[in-house]
């Protein structure tokens, strides 16, 4: 049966969260957007039975993440497409550093439960 990675922290408060998979923080494949824990594979996750109500919780805190997952992306990684060629993280051009660094000072607010995130639209 297919599997989805949850935050253990938030597990052991009796909250079912699932980790989303990003390369933004140095160390971690993954981060839980509603207590912040960013982990790798062998740290502090679980693993439980997919469910769609599950996959539906997933979405909605990616969405809503995606700016500062690709923000925190953008500081800490070693190259990206930049208009069809890779560019070295020294050489990103400082507009694109600055609006990474703003975005990601805004931070993100953890404990936002997914029925508060449904009424405010994604960035
Ligand atoms: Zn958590």
């Amino acid at each position: 049966m297919k599997q989805m990675v949850i935050c253990q922290r938030c597990q052991s408060d009796d909250k079912e969260i699932p980790m989303i998979g990003t390369m933004a923080f140095s160390g971690a494949e993954f981060w839980c957007p509603y207590c912040g824990n960013a982990t790798g594979m062998f740290g502090e996750i679980a693993e439980v039975d997919y469910t769609k109500a599950l996959e539906d919780v997933y979405d909605t805190y990616r969405a809503h993440a995606k700016r500062y997952l690709s923000a925190k992306g953008d500081l800490s990684c070693c190259a990206k497409m930049i208009n069809g060629k890779r560019v070295d993280r020294k050489d990103f051009p400082s507009e694109i550093v600055e609006q990474a660094e703003s975005i990601a000072a805004e931070g993100w607010i953890c404990g936002r439960s997914v029925k508060e995130l449904k009424n405010i639209d994604p960035i």
